[in-house]
């Protein structure tokens, strides 16, 4: 890995017709750390990370990456300049092994990465028949093949079991100082595994961010969660 870029945002907005979908976010992902940005469906989660790694282009404010803009960029320019994403829908192939799925996703050091997400034990494993949560590890597994600094990830706990969600934060944590990391959850166990950083949007706004146990504590959040 090539240690992480800083990620910061200025005013970002997108709007789909007449639905502003995120509104005036200013947030800073710093270099190597991870963060976690929660919030209720529909808070403009997706959409966030959608702008950053280009999918699609913001309604108003900049992006910048380590310092320089990056909205406007097409995708693989934008890719290139370190910024890997993984989506919320599964992108694996099932009758491919893990290390085949790898080299597929553009590495030549599949074992390095194997080695930092655990797999290389799996490295001959059909990737349909591995245990769910192996293979949402192989999901990241791929975002990291191609040594991101930046990897942005969408609910990468979706389905999994409590010990699977907790094995994929110590995962994340692991890649501390080595890749900056942004992920999107809702899962509040898997936030609380991750004690990290965290970012609370609301109806398209950022609107609260700290340590994960004050974000907890903070009455405003629990009454987005509890009033959702
Ligand atoms: P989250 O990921 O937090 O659940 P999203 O970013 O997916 O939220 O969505 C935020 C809002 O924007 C929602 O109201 C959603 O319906 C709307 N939205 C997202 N993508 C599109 C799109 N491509 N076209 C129209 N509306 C969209
Ligand atoms: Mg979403």
């Amino acid at each position: 890995m090539t240690g992480g870029g800083d990620l910061r945002t200025e005013g970002l907005g997108r709007r789909f017709g007449g639905l502003v979908a995120v509104e005036d976010v200013s947030v800073t992902f710093a270099a190597g750390g991870v963060s976690c940005v929660i919030g209720p469906n529909g808070a403009g989660k997706s959409t966030l990370l959608n702008m950053i790694c280009g999918a699609i282009a913001p309604s108003s404010g900049r992006i910048l990456f380590d310092g320089k803009p990056i909205n406007g960029l097409s995708r693989h320019a934008i890719a290139r300049a370190g910024i890997a994403r993984k989506f919320q829908v599964p992108s694996v192939f099932g009758s491919l092994t893990v290390a085949e799925n790898l080299a597929v996703a553009g590495g030549g050091d599949t074992e390095e990465v194997m080695a930092l997400t655990g797999l290389s034990g799996e490295r001959d494993t059909r990737a349909d028949v591995l245990a769910h949560g192996k293979k949402q590890w192989l999901e990241i597994a791929m975002g990291l093949i191609r040594k991101p600094r930046l990897l942005l990830l969408d609910e990468p706990t979706a389905g999994l079991s409590p010990e699977e969600t907790q094995a994929v934060a110590e995962l994340l944590l692991s890649l501390r100082g080595a890749c900056t990391v942004v992920v999107i959850d809702h899962d509040m166990h898997f936030v609380r595994a991750l004690s990290a950083r965290t970012v609370v949007m609301h109806q398209g706004r950022l609107v609260a961010e700290g340590d994960f146990a004050s974000i907890e504590r903070d009455p405003m959040v629990r009454d987005i969660y509890l009033g959702r």
